[in-house]
């Protein structure tokens, strides 16, 4: 527990004990049901957890139970769920809130963390693209995703291995991720693939030994 967080309820300066709350605020809302004050916090907390699968330093879990947590994912879904049907211009296949993954997929969601420090290029790949193949398989992806997978592929290949592509292909999210993603979701989806990047098959060892240059650098 962080010792400097405080209550969150105004003008109450006890230590933090838990969901935000000194003890005794806690407890006058597990008693009564009623949370008080700063209603807006806790539910910003909820939201938190329910798009990104965690809240912030001392928080903890702002929900009574799993049973609240879904009954809140599921107000909230038909809404949410318009934006990876019908994106955003910034919305990036294969992103659906944590709670998505926890309710509906059944398994977590992971994708803002790294799985440790000292992973291979090979793991931070697979870290990024399996979930991706996962939806594919399962049939969750939905079309204008695998379409901005493929047509990511296909820019990246027609500039594979020009000067362009040396400076853009380096690091998360250069070309030869995007082909490699475009190939492996083609393959969980039981297709062949676009043409123009699908006999791109220097693809995944150049861009590793590009990338593993690189991390090198950074160590330094
Ligand atoms: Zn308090």
């Amino acid at each position: 527990m962080n010792p400097k967080k405080r209550c969150v309820v105004d003008d109450c300066d006890r230590p933090h004990h838990g969901r935000g709350y000194c003890g005794p605020h806690y407890q006058e809302w597990r008693r009564t049901g009623e949370r008080p004050d700063h209603d807006w916090i806790r539910e910003s907390w909820q939201e938190q957890q329910l798009l990104l699968g965690f809240t912030g330093e001392g928080v903890g879990y702002p929900f009574e139970d799993e049973a609240e947590e879904r009954k809140a994912w599921e107000r909230r879904r038909a809404e949410w769920e318009q934006k990876w049907k019908r994106p955003a211009r910034s919305h990036t296949p294969g992103s659906r809130p944590a709670a998505w993954w926890k309710f509906i997929a059944g398994r977590p969601h992971r994708v803002l963390h790294w799985p440790s420090h000292d992973h291979t290029v090979q793991e931070m790949l697979d870290y990024e693209i399996e979930p991706l193949e996962w939806l594919a398989r399962e049939g969750h992806l939905e079309a204008w995703e695998i379409n901005k997978i493929r047509e990511d592929a296909a820019v990246a290949a027609a500039r594979f291995g020009t000067p362009s592509e040396r400076l853009s292909g380096v690091g998360p999210g250069g070309d030869g991720e995007r082909i490699i993603t475009a190939q492996r979701v083609d393959r969980a989806l039981g297709e062949a693939g676009d043409e123009r990047y699908k006999n791109v098959t220097m693809a995944e060892s150049r861009h590793s030994r590009v990338w593993d240059r690189w991390l090198a650098e950074q160590a330094r």
